[in-house]
């Protein structure tokens, strides 16, 4: 476990030459609300460009909700050794099903089962290292403009007494429901449901290989078995109503005879368009990143790499004092998902029939080859290899219009 600061404000009223130094290096500072993988990752960077960072987060103790996640293996390209310590286990292949049909895709490159616990623990760790500063049960409550910047109202759990902290800069890593978002006047997110089951594996399955099924009157997006060890895997889906998303997982456990040992869960922001992430306060910036920019794959939602790119994307913003590249990558990443999304939203059974009929060896090595995290040349590839894939995703994208509830 991390060590971490209890951390107290910093004083305003000026003694000393001492004081004003202090003055001048909080009026440079940056607050990070919310310590989780966006957030602990974006100090981390501000804190080796060289930036005084601290880390205000509501819970009282660094023991986040377990979760099982998948990610590709760009995270390791992008955390180096912070996020060695939460892979659990590594996936080699994915098995897609719909209607009796399936299709196998091996991975050139392993995506990665990830306990989320341990790579925010992890992530505390390396952010400390650079010099962040850490506080937990830190609520963000306000936030207002000064002359000379911004004042932060934080309330804190341990007796309910309110904190003003000053900083320049805010980033906003307070996940899908962001109150700094909404402090600083960004509307609110679509969001969808997200849930999943602890399941024993079924005797035939391997633990490198990740289950997908089709069932389009379930759910627009699909059911996912993820192995986390050899005996466990989390079993799951997104759907649109809570509820009614809730009952399809149960109904989809009992017929395939999974008995569920816990569950997993929680509101998911849905990327219907870039986000703008930065917005001026008075003299000061408030930057968004993670779920509360919403920075998550549409096609997937998945929003773990894509929220360590919008962390590198702001943290490179804040420290050059311009624009960064990484932002403009990764919102036309986040766009190509939006049109795939679209394709397939409204997909009917024999839309995934076909789907799966067409995936030939020359269209699944290059889903091989290349991952979720590069949409642009899985786009390109798999075009180029079975060019009537193209005219299936035109027409699911001219027949039935937007996903969007909005
Ligand atoms: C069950 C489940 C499975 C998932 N599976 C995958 C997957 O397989 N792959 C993938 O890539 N993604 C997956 N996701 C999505 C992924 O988990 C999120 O996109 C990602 O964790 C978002 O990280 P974040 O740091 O932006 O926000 P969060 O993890 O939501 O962190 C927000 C932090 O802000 C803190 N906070 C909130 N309000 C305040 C406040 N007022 N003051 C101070 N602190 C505050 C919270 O306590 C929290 O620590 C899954 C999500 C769920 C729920």
């Amino acid at each position: 476990m991390p060590r971490v600061a209890t951390g107290c404000t910093l004083t305003v009223g000026l003694h000393s030459d001492t004081d004003g130094q202090r003055m001048k290096e909080a009026l440079r500072q940056v607050a990070v609300v919310g310590g989780s993988a966006a957030g602990f990752f974006t100090a981390c960077l501000l804190a080796r460009g060289g930036r005084p960072v601290r880390v205000l987060e509501r819970s009282e103790q660094l023991d986040p909700t377990p979760r099982t996640l998948i990610v590709t293996s760009r995270m390791r390209d992008l955390l180096g050794s912070a996020g060695e310590g939460s892979v659990v286990n590594e996936i080699r292949r994915f098995e897609l099903f719909t209607d009796g049909r399936a299709a196998r895709v091996a991975l050139a490159r392993p995506d990665l089962i990830i306990e989320r616990a341990r790579l925010i623990q992890g992530l505390a760790a390396q952010a400390q290292q650079a010099g962040a500063q850490v506080e937990l049960g830190r609520r963000f409550v306000s936030l207002e403009s000064r002359d000379d910047g911004l004042l932060l109202t934080v309330e804190r759990s341990r007796d309910g007494a309110e904190q003003q902290v000053p900083a320049e800069t805010v980033v906003g890593a307070d996940g899908a429901l962001s109150r700094v978002a909404q402090s600083a006047g960004w509307p609110r997110q679509e969001t969808v449901p997200l849930i999943q089951a602890i399941v024993r594996l079924p005797a035939d399955a391997s633990p490198e290989t990740v289950r997908v099924w089709f069932v389009p009157e379930d759910t627009p997006y699909f059911y996912w078995l993820i192995p986390e060890s050899p005996t466990h895997g989390a079993l799951g889906l997104i759907g649109e109503d809570g509820q009614e998303t809730r009952r399809c997982l149960e109904r989809f456990l009992e017929k395939r005879g999974f008995a569920p040992l816990s569950f997993q869960g929680a509101r998911i922001p849905v990327y219907t368009g870039w986000i703008p992430v930065e917005r001026r306060v008075g003299t000061g910036r408030v930057y968004l990143v993670g779920d509360a920019a919403g920075q998550v794959k549409v096609t997937t939602v998945g929003g773990i790499v894509t929220g360590f790119r919008g962390a590198r994307g702001v943290a490179e913003a804040i420290l050059s004092g311009g624009h960064s590249r990484e932002l403009r990558a990764l919102r036309r990443e986040l766009d190509l998902h939006l049109l795939i999304r679209k394709t397939l939203h409204h997909f009917q059974q024999t839309d995934y029939s076909r789907l799966v009929d067409l995936l030939n060896a020359s269209t699944r090595r290059s889903l091989s080859v290349y991952t979720r995290d590069e949409a642009a040349r899985v786009l390109w590839h798999v075009c180029l290899r079975q060019p009537r894939l193209l005219l299936l995703g035109l027409r699911g994208l001219l027949a039935r219009g937007s996903f969007s509830r909005r």
